[in-house]
């Protein structure tokens, strides 16, 4: 799960990381009146879940509350990433003198919280790991012992040559550590991490993300979720309770069971198709998931054709062949549908869809291969 800056801020803010206050605007007027309080120049920042809003001109400095209202008009409504700017965070600007990065990350290979920072930092840091990767210094912290404050010294003077903003960035570092591990982060940034000209240590910038696996044990993190921001079919996915990742292809998948759609994907791709969609639809059978299921995949135009790939275990062919006569008498299906089912109650659903006019395989490559052609993929 994504949070905004603004909500990452104020995690930071309560761990003692040192962050401008700010406030949250939905109109320019609310924009306005933020600047008007805080007083002095302000920086009006677009609130999307995507990086570089910088270079997409989704941050702007503004001299007087007129300004900030001005900027807000032209941020709120733009598109960055594919993402619609709702919100915009206006806090005080700061006089930039260096700008350095400090990022958490869990690192599969280490198997570690890994701490990375770099004294480039700023709009440019994939560039930076990208051409220079030796300007970013990095230790994998021990989660036993967490991030000692040896290491995190070591990399405050990698930052800063000057021993007061070293340590500055060292106790900044000790504190994202703490702040990442409690919230339960898969990523906490800050970028920039800004020293001012009077030698002050701050952070402009905050992301985190949330591991998912995570949040049934942090409700008040969890409460942290705008589904405004996201993308509505994987909203709909999660509240029907099925497990879906939007991919780039045309063939949309409907599947149980985890492996058996990571298996699908891959027999898609073998075939010459490539997926639409990761869609589980889970180990109990409902037909009601599998209305669900079909509405969001039906949603997605790039899609050609559906596969239905079921294996009957816990999971009941009857239900599922339920589910999709349901569906397509609730909306119709404008692309080719190809059923796979075996398993549990695979006779029963035979009958069902072959009544509503529906057929149905049991191989899997042959139903994979049918849905590829039907997409029009997988002509070679
Ligand atoms: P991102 O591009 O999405 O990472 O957004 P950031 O919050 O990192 O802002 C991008 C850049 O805008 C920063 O690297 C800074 O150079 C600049 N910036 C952000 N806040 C301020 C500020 O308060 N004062 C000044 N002078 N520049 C800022
Ligand atoms: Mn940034």
């Amino acid at each position: 799960m994504n949070l905004h800056e603004y909500q990452a801020r104020e995690i930071l803010r309560g761990y003692g990381i040192p962050v401008p206050e700010g406030d949250v605007a939905e109109t320019p007027d609310q924009a306005r009146a933020i600047a008007a309080r805080l007083g002095g120049p302000v920086v009006v920042k677009a609130q999307v879940h995507a990086g570089g809003r910088g270079k997409a001109g989704g941050v702007k400095l503004a001299q007087n509350p007129a300004a900030a209202a001005g900027h807000a008009a032209t941020i709120l409504g733009m598109t960055i990433k594919g993402l619609t700017v709702r919100k915009v965070l206006v806090a005080p600007a700061a006089d930039i003198a260096t700008e350095s990065y400090v990022g958490i990350i869990v690192d599969r290979i280490s198997q570690r919280p890994v701490l990375m920072v770099s004294a480039a930092g700023g709009i440019d840091i994939e560039e930076v790991a990208a051409k220079t990767p030796e300007r970013i210094h990095r230790v994998a912290v021990d989660p036993r012992y967490g991030l000692l404050p040896h290491q995190a010294l070591g990399l405050g003077l990698k930052l800063y040559r000057q021993i007061a903003q070293a340590r500055a960035a060292a106790d900044i570092m000790q504190r994202l550590y703490t702040a990442f591990y409690a919230v339960g982060a898969s990523l906490a940034e800050i970028n920039p991490l800004v020293t001012t000209p009077a030698g002050a240590v701050t952070a402009l910038d905050a992301k985190i993300v949330i591991d998912d696996n995570e949040l049934e044990r942090r409700p008040d993190i969890a409460a942290l979720r705008d589904s405004s921001a996201e993308a509505p079919s994987e909203v709909a996915a999660r509240e029907a309770g099925l497990t879906f990742i939007k991919l780039e292809g045309f063939v949309g998948c409907c599947v149980n069971g985890a492996g058996l759609a990571m298996a699908t994907m891959d027999l898609v791709k073998y075939y010459g198709g490539e997926p639409a969609n990761f869609l589980d639809i889970g180990g109990s059978s409902n037909p009601q998931k599998v209305v669900a299921a079909l509405r969001i995949i039906t949603a997605d135009a790039s899609v050609r054709a559906i596969l239905f790939n079921i294996f009957g275990g816990i999971t009941r062919c009857d239900d599922v062949a339920n589910g999709i006569v349901q569906a397509t008498r609730q909306f119709p299906l404008k692309v080719p549908l190809v059923i796979r089912l075996t398993g549990t109650n695979e006779a029963l659903a035979i009958e069902i869809l072959t009544q509503a006019g529906f057929s149905a395989l049991t191989d899997m490559d042959e139903a994979v291969q049918q849905a590829v052609r039907q997409a029009g993929g997988g002509a070679a």
